[in-house]
Parts: structure tokens; C-alpha cells; sequence
């Protein structure tokens, strides 16, 4: 009973999400089955008036009940076809709903939650798992049929309540005491709560069986669809199997995969089986049972033979009810196990402090960014990757990060960005905590391009503009500075131009151009603080000095922050930051720092020895 409580608090909030999103979905359902009854029901009630007319020679109103039996049929048959295809546009709008969802909580979550493993793991698990057990289309679904199913339980229940008050023309004979309203009420009660136990009992121990199965194999979903999309269908990942001879071994997974698959579903199916045999067992001697009870109502003429059909029907009906609700309800605890992970998710609270403090703008671009003392670690690590870091952006000046990979360069600038709150410490702007400026007012301070920048499968302006206001000539301008210009000059439709193949038939562009454009993106956002992290690292060596030689008008009259491998693009900066093991080793100007002989001459001879 706890459990079956659990499933419907989870499909409850579901349907009133569903409903939130979507007002008209839920009223049509309910109309699908308010006309899906009506039809059944009138056509038993119209059905026992027809057999007796049909008996007593009353053909005139058995033509009448006739045509009403079809007029009824049809315009049943016609609104619930139509009311179906008003279903099935909804369902999938509800199908994409928890899609909708997910981004709309990913989007708004703050970068350190979505980035824990653990957190990303929720995320593909819910969206994997929703998708292969129906999603919201089932559980709407279910609950249509659950619905249906009880109001057809009432509504057959009241009739044979009714078909027992019915009292026997006479009241002398065995049978005619035995149809009597009380004695049938006894005999159908009795029927009904050994109906209802028994079936209580097929339903726990086909349902506890189900769900070992269910939970056994929690998590298949993902292995085939990480083996189906990720590596199968994956064009690099295809590159890498047939340079290594790859294939036998991931068929040799895949046929495990598919071994398993089939042992699940072989089984489940089988408990299915019998879960269907058994109810039809108990169904069957309740329906005996039921013929009985109305046979001895008809021949102590309680009821007409007319009358014998209906309540036979609604007998039927009742058996089939009940039925759909066990099976119905079995399927809904599964698919709610995945939905109840998936609801957690959505309820899960990011661990940020967010700010409300308004940002000051100052035209003059005069933010000054300070860390003071930040050491951090990530996440569930002990080890800090920043120690004791303290070091102030000078306005408007050019400040470059070097040091070899794993130093904490990048992490540095996840803190600036706010990204991640330092462990310790504490990073300032124009002398406040940055924790205490309203998140989005404060990242608008950065245009930053990372080594790993994404572009999206949207037209160049689109992802140029990045959800900022179309200004073409500000657009050129970007491109002009990226040295991006020529590239979409050359593409069909320019800036109209879709990027890959995904959504329209779009240009493939090479990663060089890709970075190009990504930096293009990072200077349309003018922000006063330009981070550029390794963007380079797509580039051909002529391409990389183009850019950096472009990097001072890039960011001019800006701060401009600089992660780079190449040393001597670092020369011009008026700070060099060495990082070494998550520590500023050394720091100053390029003059300073090579007369110094340490670690950053180390690394400057290192590289000078291959760029020579
Ligand atoms: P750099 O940019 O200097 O190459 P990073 O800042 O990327 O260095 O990484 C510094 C250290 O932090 C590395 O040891 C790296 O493995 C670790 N690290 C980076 N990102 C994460 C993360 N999301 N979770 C845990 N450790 C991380």
C-alpha cells in the first residue's frame, strides 16, 4: 500500500506539471474517457431495451432503440477518434515537456552542480530512462486507463448493486429468497471482497517479482543507448575502432548487451503471462459467479431477459476494470521508479550563494578584480588545485597565465567567472565580494572563449550573437577582428548560413574556423573583460600569430586575461602569471621574469628548442 501511495505522489506532480504546461492536455483525456464510458454504458442500457421490445413484439421502439444503439455508436466511435487525435499531437508536446524541464533546471543550475559527476549521471539517466519507458505520454497513458478503468469499476459496481435490489415477482420458492435484494447483496458483497483479496494477492507477488526483475537491470537504457549513439553510431569513435580493430571486441559487448536484454525482457514478459493468467482465472470464476446471480434474477422474474444483457455487460465491463488496474498500475510503479529520480533532480537545490547586489556600471570599464588569498578544491577531491592565490587584474592592462598542463590556470579563470566559489578565500570586484553581485549582472563582465568552446548547429549570426540583439555591422566588425571575415564571406548565405548539418543543411567548418568564429563570438559580447583560455589551439602557426598580433586590438581599452601555451605570444602582456602545482610561482613582465631564470625561462628555452 506505501508503494502504491509513493507511485501516485510521483504521477500526481507529474500530471500537475503536465497540466502547468500545458492546460488543454489533461481535459482531454478526461473527455476521451467521459465519451469512451458513455458510449459502452449507453450501449448496454440501449441493448437490453432493444432485446425486449424485440421480445415483447414491440417493433416500432425496437426500431427506435435500434437506431439510437447506432446513432450512439457513431457518435461515440467519431468523438473518441477525434478527442484520440487531439491526444496524440498533446503527447508528444508532453514527451518534449520533461525535455524542457531538464534544460530549464540544467540551465538554471549553477555550473559547479551541473558539472559533479554525479549530478551530469541524473541528468542522462533521467533523460535516457524517461525516453525508453514512454516517458509522459505513458504516464499519461496510465493514468487515462487507470481513470477509466475506476469510473467503470463504480459505475458497473452501482448497476449489479442495483440488479441485487431488483426483488423476485414471487417470494416463496429457494431461488425466489435467494434473488431477494438482501441475499444478493450478501452473495455479490462475498464475491466482490474474495475478488478484491484475491487479486490483491496476484498483485503483490506478480508486482514484487517484477520489480526484482525491474531493478536487476536498472541502468540497461544507458549501456545500449551509450553503445548504440556514443559508439556505434559515432563518427570519431568510428575512426578510433577501425585504427585499432576495435570491432570484435565492442561486438562481443554488444551481443552481451543484447543477451541481457533479451533475459529481461524474456522474463518480465513471462511474469506478465502469468500475471494475465491468473486474473483471468480469478475473472472467470467471479464471472460464473455473476452469470449465476443474474440468471436467478431473471428466472424469478426480478429482471427482464432485456435487462439480463446489460447486467451481464456490466459484469464484464467490472472484470475487465479491475483487470487493467492491476496491470496498469504495475507499469506506473516502473515508470515512476525512473520519474521519482527524475523529480529529485528538479528539486535539487544548487549549492551557490546567490547575490543580489546590482552591479555598478562604469563606462570607463574600471572593474578591478582581486583574489585574495583563494585556495580551492573541487568537489568531492581533497586535493587543492589553487593555494593561497592572491593577484589583482590591473584595469585595462594584459595580464597572460602560463605554466604546464594541470597547473590550475583554467580553474583560476572558473573562479573569476564565478563558475565555481572559491574553498577559501575570497575574489573582489572594485572591493565587494563577487558572491554578493546578482550572478548574471557579474558574468556579464566576461567574454570569455575556452579551449573546449562550443559552437551550435544555429546560422553564424545566431551564434555570433549569442542571444544578444542582431547588429550586422557590429557583427562584421567581430568577424574582421577574429580574422573570421573571409571565412563567412565564402559560405552561401554568410551570416545566414547554418553551421554543421544538424538542424538545416548547414557548412561543415574546420576546427581552426570554428575557433575563429567562437572568438568573433566572445568579442561581439564587448565585454570589459576579455578572457582568452588556450583559444588557439585550433589554429596553424600563421593563423595563431594572426591573432595574436590582432589580440591588442582585440581587447583594447579592456582588461584583457590570456592563457596560452605558445610563450612567446605572452611577451607583449604586461603581467605573466607562472602557475606551478596550483601556485603563482613567479610573476611580472616577460623582461623580468626571463632575467629571473626560473621556471619561466625553463619553459621559454623548453619551447624556444621546437619553435627554433
Ligand atoms: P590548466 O588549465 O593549468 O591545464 P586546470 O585548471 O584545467 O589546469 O586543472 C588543474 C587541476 O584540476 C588538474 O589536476 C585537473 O585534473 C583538475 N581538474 C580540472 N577540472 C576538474 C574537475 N571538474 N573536477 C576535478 N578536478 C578537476
Amino acid at each position: 500500500m506505501h508503494e502504491v501511495i509513493a507511485t501516485h505522489r510521483v504521477g500526481f506532480r507529474l500530471l500537475k506539471k503536465i497540466h502547468e504546461t500545458d492546460h488543454k492536455i489533461i481535459p482531454v483525456y478526461l473527455l476521451q474517457i467521459v465519451f469512451q464510458l458513455a458510449q459502452t454504458y449507453i450501449s448496454l442500457f440501449l441493448t437490453a431495451g432493444l432485446v425486449d421490445a424485440l421480445r415483447l413484439g414491440e417493433f416500432r421502439q425496437a426500431v427506435v432503440l435500434t437506431a439510437a444503439l447506432l446513432g450512439a455508436n457513431l457518435v461515440g466511435t467519431v468523438l473518441v477518434s477525434l478527442t484520440e487525435a487531439a491526444i496524440r499531437g498533446l503527447r508528444n508536446v508532453a514527451g518534449l515537456a520533461i525535455f524542457v524541464w531538464l534544460r530549464e533546471k540544467t540551465f538554471s543550475m549553477d555550473y559547479e552542480t551541473m558539472e559533479n559527476p554525479e549530478v551530469a549521471e541524473k541528468i542522462a539517466f533521467s533523460e535516457k530512462t524517461s525516453d525508453a519507458y514512454g516517458s509522459l505520454g505513458m504516464v499519461l497513458a496510465l493514468y487515462r486507463d487507470i481513470f477509466q478503468a475506476v469510473l467503470s469499476v463504480i459505475l458497473s459496481t452501482s448497476m449489479v448493486i442495483w440488479l441485487c435490489l431488483t426483488r423476485p415477482v414471487g417470494s416463496g420458492t429457494f431461488l425466489e429468497r435467494l434473488a431477494g435484494p438482501l441475499p444478493s447483496l450478501l452473495l455479490f458483497g462475498c464475491a466482490l471482497a474474495g475478488m478484491a483479496f484475491f487479486s490483491g494477492k496476484v498483485f503483490v507477488k506478480f508486482s514484487e517479482k517484477q520489480k526484482a526483475y525491474f531493478e536487476a537491470n536498472t541502468g540497461m537504457e544507458m549501456r545500449e543507448d551509450y553503445l548504440l549513439n556514443q559508439v556505434f553510431l559515432n563518427e570519431k569513435a568510428g575512426k578510433v575502432i577501425r585504427l585499432y580493430g576495435m570491432q570484435d571486441m565492442l561486438m562481443g559487448n554488444a551481443e552481451a548487451e543484447v543477451k541481457k536484454s533479451k533475459a529481461y525482457w524474456g522474463g518480465m514478459f513471462d511474469v506478465m503471462r502469468r500475471t494475465i493468467q491468473a486474473n483471468n482465472g480469478l475473472n472467470s470464476l467471479f464471472t460464473i459467479g455473476s452469470y449465476l446471480l443474474v440468471t436467478v434474477k431473471v428466472v424469478t422474474k426480478a429482471i427482464t431477459v432485456g435487462a439480463f444483457t446489460q447486467y451481464v455487460g456490466a459484469l464484464n465491463q467490472f472484470g475487465n476494470a479491475c483487470f487493467i488496474i492491476i496491470n496498469c498500475q504495475v507499469r506506473l510503479r516502473n515508470v515512476c521508479t525512473y520519474m521519482e529520480k527524475f523529480l529529485a533532480f528538479l528539486d535539487m537545490e544548487g549549492s551557490h550563494v546567490k547575490g543580489t547586489r546590482a552591479l555598478e556600471e562604469r563606462k570607463d570599464g574600471a572593474y578591478e578584480l582581486v583574489f585574495e588569498d583563494v585556495s580551492f578544491r573541487y568537489p568531492g577531491s581533497r586535493d587543492y588545485v589553487l593555494k593561497h592565490i592572491d593577484c589583482r587584474l590591473n584595469i585595462r592592462g594584459r595580464m597572460a597565465l602560463v605554466g604546464p598542463n594541470g597547473a590550475g590556470k583554467t580553474t583560476f579563470i572558473k573562479l573569476l567567472c564565478r563558475l565555481y566559489e572559491p574553498t577559501e578565500g575570497r575574489i573582489t570586484l572594485n572591493g565587494v565580494d563577487i558572491r554578493e553581485y546578482d550572478e548574471e549582472a557579474y558574468r556579464a563582465l566576461f567574454s570569455v572563449v575556452f579551449q573546449d568552446f562550443k559552437l551550435l548547429a544555429f546560422s553564424v549570426w545566431e551564434n555570433i550573437t549569442a542571444g544578444f540583439e542582431r547588429d550586422d555591422d557590429k557583427i562584421w566588425k567581430a568577424l574582421e577582428q577574429a580574422d573570421a571575415a573571409d571565412i563567412v564571406k565564402r559560405m552561401p548565405k554568410q551570416l545566414d548560413t547554418y553551421l554543421y548539418k544538424y538542424l538545416e543543411d548547414g557548412v561543415e567548418i574546420s576546427g581552426g574556423e570554428a575557433q575563429k568564429i567562437a572568438l568573433a563570438r566572445a568579442l561581439y559580447k564587448d565585454a570589459p573583460v576579455v578572457i582568452l583560455d588556450e583559444p588557439t589551439a585550433a589554429l596553424d602557426p600563421v593563423a595563431e600569430a594572426e591573432v595574436y598580433s590582432r589580440f591588442q586590438e582585440m581587447v583594447e581599452g579592456k582588461t584583457g586575461i590570456y592563457i596560452s601555451h605558445r610563450m612567446s605570444s605572452c611577451q607583449f602582456c604586461d603581467e605573466i602569471l607562472v602557475f606551478h602545482e596550483g601556485e603563482i610561482i613567479e610573476r611580472g613582465s616577460h623582461e623580468k621574469l626571463h632575467a629571473l631564470g626560473g621556471k619561466y625561462t625553463e619553459l621559454w628555452d623548453a619551447q624556444a628548442r621546437y619553435y627554433a
